[in-house]
């Protein structure tokens, strides 16, 4: 089975071929990070039209570098929601494009299922599974009792993960998107400065933006002093922080739930502390497999989307010509 992934919903511009759903025959992004960086993140009007200048040539390059052509494609998976409207839209018409003018079955894809399937890429799901998404603009835990059945256990209750990284290395005068820089920064500090952990009563929500504001207020109330802070060290600290909440909320939930599989997902999910912390946590814990994806399949891609796609084939989902985009696309009832 051989599935063609396509995926807009932000700003990267992205398709890849993808067998039997494990398999990666090629994998093709156009970054747009260049472009919206001046402007201090995603602008969304920016970011359709440099889908629509890509789209095309991303979809052939992922074919050519596949070596298969429209023919031998099964499916043509592509992210429906959510995401950026009108970034969604160039996407899904082409893969209506394709799906018409080939005669090949549309199948519509949530963007976070994806974030979830780029672990099928690497190791076989193993039921039930939980997965912690960190992402640009989400933050759950989310249990699978089997393939495409996906429900929310625990999400944030105001900023993403992804979303206060990329705050407070504003804050730290980083360029779009600052979680890398403030994963670099936080390796050379040291996690000195005393800062939230927002537990939320043992539930298994997040909270995030009471964090980033005391970050802010730190450095604002030492400039004040007339004192300096190493950046370094607040770096270290939130990342601390963030790290800490996010795995004890994750091991707890994986042991309550009594899973089989954890499984980290989204874009942050690239970020070395986290990794790190949670192998470590893991490991003392050895009835609970942890798969992490390389760091290439943890922002956005198309690989993801073909994976995920795959499986809905298989359960039979097909959507019909009428497909749109769907920004606010809701995880628990596709
Ligand atoms: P969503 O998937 O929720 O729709 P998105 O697609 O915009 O949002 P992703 O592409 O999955 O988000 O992830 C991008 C986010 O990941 C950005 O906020 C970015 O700063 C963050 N990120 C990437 N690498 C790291 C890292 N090493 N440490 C922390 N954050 C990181
Ligand atoms: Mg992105
Ligand atoms: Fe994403």
């Amino acid at each position: 089975q051989i599935i063609l992934g396509i995926e807009t919903s932000c700003d990267e511009t992205a398709a890849a071929v993808i067998k039997n759903g494990t398999e990666i025959l090629s994998n093709v992004i156009s970054s747009q990070i260049e472009s919206h960086k001046r402007f201090g993140g995603v602008v969304p009007e920016i970011a359709s039209r440099m889908h629509v200048e890509q789209i095309t040539l991303v979809i052939e390059e992922a074919l050519l570098q596949a070596d298969v052509t429209y023919k031998d494609i099964d499916a043509v998976a592509v992210t429906e929601g959510p995401g950026l409207v009108g970034a969604l839209l160039i996407g899904v018409n082409a893969a209506k494009a394709v799906a018409f003018a080939h005669g090949i079955p549309l199948v519509g894809v949530h963007h976070i299922a994806g974030h979830i399937y780029a672990n099928r890429l690497i190791q076989e799901m193993k039921f039930p599974a939980l997965s912690l998404v960190v992402s640009g603009g989400h933050t759950e835990l989310i249990l699978l009792k089997e393939h495409g059945s996906f429900k929310v256990i625990g999400e944030t209750r105001d900023d993403a993960a992804g979303e206060a990284y990329d705050k407070v290395a504003r804050t730290l005068n980083f360029p779009y998107p600052g979680g890398p820089h403030i994963d670099r920064l936080a390796h050379e500090g040291k996690p000195s400065i005393n800062l939230p952990r927002a537990w939320l009563n043992g539930s298994y929500d997040f909270s995030f933006s009471g964090l980033k504001s005391s970050v802010i207020n730190t450095l604002h109330n030492a400039e004040q002093r007339g004192e300096t802070i190493e950046p370094a060290d607040l770096a270290a600290s939130f990342q601390a922080s963030v790290i800490e909440v996010l795995v004890t909320k994750t091991l707890k939930a994986a042991e309550d739930f009594n899973v089989k599989q954890v499984m980290l997902a989204g874009g942050v999910a690239a970020n070395k502390g986290l990794r790190a912390a949670l192998t470590e946590a893991f490991t003392a814990v050895p009835d609970i497999e942890l798969v992490i994806p390389p760091l290439s399949l943890c922002t956005d891609n198309a690989a993801m989307i073909g994976a995920a796609g795959s499986i809905l084939f298989e359960k039979g989902k097909r959507s019909d010509l009428a497909l749109n985009g769907n920004p606010g696309l809701d995880i628990e009832n596709l």
